[in-house]
């Protein structure tokens, strides 16, 4: 077993997950203290445990894609509400349950297998440098993401300190990946092993949502050790709201270099609350940090050279994607709140355009803490008005 000892600090999109088909009127969820044997073949999707507990020794801080947490039940104000991006994530999350039903023959290992280790396997296969060089589930975008990707070193000067990674379905239907994975990332025998790839085998050949589901590759994040890893999924479930691709790939894009950014100037850069300390004030700062840049380099006329309005549009759907959790410790600011740092960064790179002059990272910084404030009130600090 290899042990994860890297210290990485991760910043994810929160996609937030349903696990349980909405087609089901009466939902009877198994809470977390829920025994796994319990679910037996007569099981349908309404026991289906939420919290599952798979096979592999892996824990990413901040990512929490797999945990398989109805993220939007907690605090529901009303600019949460229902958005085009609800409705697609739903669709292919009761797709992927009802696809993992139609396949099972009620053995739990077989959720731990398919509804945990396979988020898993595929956030390892990025972070292992596996099948990551194309972007796009046919690596339709790859020679889009290169070029973004290096408008992005040249605006940032930031050349070749950051690795950009695809993260893809397909990946899963390998099972020598799985094999790998599981051979270096779990506790599991030969024996063992041979058992879950069989029950891989089984649902891969008999599901046609297992892996090809877009929740497989729905990773969206940046690591402190410099690693960005955007999936197919993500993208696609986003397009599918009526968006341009290329614009989400580059708005996610941005918004990670954005975290690389502050990960490179962290312990430089003074912030009025510390960063990165995994509070709800402190994460919604850096992530509408990560939203001005984004805006800011999206718009600039050397950077993205879109327009606002298309920005707009685009960072629009992604701030609406479900992070109502104002007290979750992954907090990342209303979608207003986000809307409107963004808008102050399209504003700085604005009132630069005649000149085509491009801010320096620190420059932008402290022009970001400038319109803080004015973003989200005078809530910069906790609840108890500290400034930590
Ligand atoms: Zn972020």
């Amino acid at each position: 077993m290899k042990m994860i000892t890297k210290k990485v600090f991760l910043v994810a999109l929160a996609t937030g997950f349903i696990l349980a088909s909405c087609n089901n009127e009466e939902e009877t969820l198994i809470g977390p203290e829920s025994d796994l044997n319990a679910v037996s073949a007569k099981a349908s999707s309404n026991s289906i445990p939420q919290n599952i507990d798979g096979n592999l020794n892996w824990n990413l801080p901040g990512i929490n894609s797999h945990e398989f947490k109805n993220n939007f039940n907690a605090v529901v104000p009303s600019e949460c509400g229902d958005t085009p991006f609800r409705a697609v994530t739903s669709f292919y999350n009761d797709a992927l349950i009802n696809g993992f039903l139609g396949s099972w023959d009620g053995n739990p290992d077989a959720i731990d297998v398919i509804l945990d280790d396979y988020f898993i396997i595929n956030q390892i296969a990025a972070f292992d440098n596996i099948n990551t060089d194309t972007f796009g589930a046919s690596g339709e975008y790859t020679r889009y993401v290169n070029n973004r990707v290096r408008s992005l070193e040249k605006f940032w000067d930031m050349p070749d300190l950051i690795s950009v990674r695809g993260q893809h379905t397909s990946t899963l239907e390998d099972l020598n990946v799985l094999r790998y994975v599981y051979e270096n990332y779990s506790d599991a025998t030969p024996e063992d092993i041979n058992y879950l790839l069989g029950i891989a085998e089984h649902f891969n050949t008999t599901s046609d949502q297992i892996p090809e589901n877009p929740f497989y590759a729905s990773d969206g994040f940046a690591t402190f050790s410099g690693i960005i890893v955007v999936g197919d999924g993500i993208v696609s479930m986003l397009a599918e709201t009526g968006l341009d691709p290329k614009v989400v790939w580059s708005g996610i894009l941005a918004h990670e270099w954005g975290h690389q950014i502050q990960f490179q100037n962290f312990g430089n850069w003074e912030y009025p609350i510390p960063a990165f300390i995994n509070t709800p004030e402190s994460t919604r700062m850096t992530e509408l940090e990560a939203d001005f840049l984004t805006a800011y380099y999206l718009t600039h006329k050397r950077g993205g050279t879109y327009n606002w309005k298309r920005v707009e549009d685009v960072l629009a759907s992604f701030f609406n994607i479900g992070d109502c959790g104002f007290e979750s410790p992954g907090h990342h600011g209303t979608p207003d709140q986000r809307l409107e740092a963004a808008r102050q960064g399209y504003l700085l790179a604005a009132n630069q355009k005649k000149k085509g002059q491009i801010s320096s990272a620190q420059s932008v910084h402290d022009a970001f803490l400038s319109i803080l404030p004015g973003v989200v009130g005078s809530d910069v600090a906790d609840n108890e008005g500290n400034l930590q």
